[in-house]
């Protein structure tokens, strides 16, 4: 018989489920990675119990857009915009980002991830097999995908070799293993894939079975190039392409007209809010209130930290609705909505809130502990204010995800930390020489 974990004597259990209820004096059982039972505080019986007492209890939070090898480019292009940005990181990652490379900055990712409560991420980035096995050895749920550029890149792949790889994805995920998740394929962007090869990656990911997730109107800049090159939006190119077609993500997704937020909308198509990215690099304020109205599905994401510093989703979930607050108004602002973003919606947006983003019977079993008794989080007036104005990355105390547990006492499990911090540091050295040339 399998173990059956028991987190008991739970303060408070913030499940995300439809009627959003907040259990007070809970209990859940894990059973391999799904959750399977949950009753009141000494209710059910397990193998193994771990007490929640004087914690919440949340569902995972879930960061929509990222790209974690780029935690090695940490405060590597400050004071630019997304062009200046471009050119710094670029340079960086030439010089250093080969296979080895991008494993051991998302095996960094991951950790800072998981440490801080995040379970799942969509992670776009060269050499996916190399990032996915590193996320995977940490124990996150990564949601990797074969990328595609017009031009051989970094990566030096040729077009027909990316397709080739693509095609074999299914089966190298089979191969690696780690939490279940969904096929993605993630052509970059429709500045840097043109509409015929657009059309080539979605025929492939209806063979496939595949979502998609490209960055789409990030900036005005973007918006005008595609717009000159084309005559058409970023949006437009996707439905025309038949990107839209599959179920699609878009990263950023700021400068989206009314008819791309209807058209979004009309093809079930989602967005990952990424707030801090896009007020560091002056990229703009996406209105995701008006696209939730119109019926977008709107994820939050930290964005890679050589733009947002760090992936930290608490500080996502606060600047989200700062920015609502300055948008539209205050009184838009509320805080369980916004936690709803960062969890089931982000779910939602990603396609797969059948399987994570709640904490319900028959879900994926990822969950958040995090530890009340602090000044900083006394008195609570409002549960769901306290956690998206006052919590921070440092009160999560234990994760699980797919029912194993990788964060205890604030320590990751898995893999030894110091150790990849280390050879995350060795590894940087090698951009020394770069500093300075710009
Ligand atoms: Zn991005």
């Amino acid at each position: 018989m399998s173990e059956r974990i028991v987190i008991d004597e739970i303060d408070y259990l913030i499940t995300c489920d439809e009627e959003n209820r907040v259990l007070r004096n809970a209990a859940i059982a894990i059973e391999r990675d799904e959750i399977v039972e949950i009753g009141s505080s000494g209710s059910l019986t397990g193998s193994k119990s771990v007490s929640a007492k004087g914690r919440i209890v949340t569902p995972g939070l879930i960061n929509t857009h990222t790209h974690l090898a780029m935690t090695l480019l940490r405060g590597w292009a400050e004071g630019v915009d997304l062009d200046g940005f471009l050119k710094k990181v670029w340079a960086a990652e030439g010089a250093i980002m080969d296979e080895a490379t991008c494993k051991l900055g998302t095996e960094l990712g991951a950790l800072e991830a998981i440490l801080s409560g995040t379970t799942t991420t969509l992670d776009m980035y060269l050499h996916p097999q190399a990032t996915h096995e590193g996320a995977v050895n940490v124990g996150l749920r990564h949601i990797a995908g074969p990328i595609f550029f017009d031009f051989p890149g970094l990566d030096s792949l040729e077009w027909p070799d990316r397709i080739a790889f693509a095609r074999s994805w299914p089966k190298r995920l089979v191969e690696i293993g780690g939490p279940w998740i969904p096929t993605y394929l993630m052509p970059h962007s429709t500045y840097t894939d043109s509409p015929e090869h657009l059309l080539e990656v979605s025929e492939l990911a209806k063979e496939i079975d595949a979502s998609i997730h490209l960055h789409v109107s990030e900036t005005l800049a973007e918006n005008e190039d595609v717009q000159g090159r084309y005559q058409k939006s970023p949006v437009q190119i996707l439905e025309s392409s038949g990107i839209l077609d599959r179920h699609t993500i878009y990263g950023h997704g700021v400068h989206l007209s009314e008819s791309d937020v209807a058209t979004t909308a009309r093809r079930n198509g989602a967005v990952a809010h990424c707030p801090g990215s896009n007020m560091k690099l002056g990229s703009g304020l996406a209105d995701i209130g008006s696209y939730i109205q119109a019926g977008v599905k709107v994820g939050l994401g930290t964005d890679g930290c050589s733009s947002s510093n760090d992936l930290d989703m608490w500080q996502a979930m606060r600047m989200a609705a700062h920015l609502i607050a300055i948008k539209r108004s205050p009184t838009e602002v509320d805080a369980c909505a916004i936690f709803r973003l960062a969890t089931i919606e982000g779910a939602k947006a990603l396609g797969i809130a059948s399987r994570i983003g709640s904490i319900e019977v028959g879900k994926c079993a990822d969950i958040v502990s995090i530890e009340l008794s602090k000044p900083h989080l006394t008195p609570i007036h409002d549960i769901f204010a306290l956690l998206v104005f006052a919590v921070g990355r440092g009160d999560v105390t234990d994760v699980w995800i797919d029912g194993e547990q990788v964060v205890s006492a604030s320590k990751a499990i898995k893999v030894d930390a110091t150790k990849i911090m280390s050879q995350a540091n060795e590894r940087v050295k090698a951009l020394e020489s770069l500093k300075g040339t710009f």
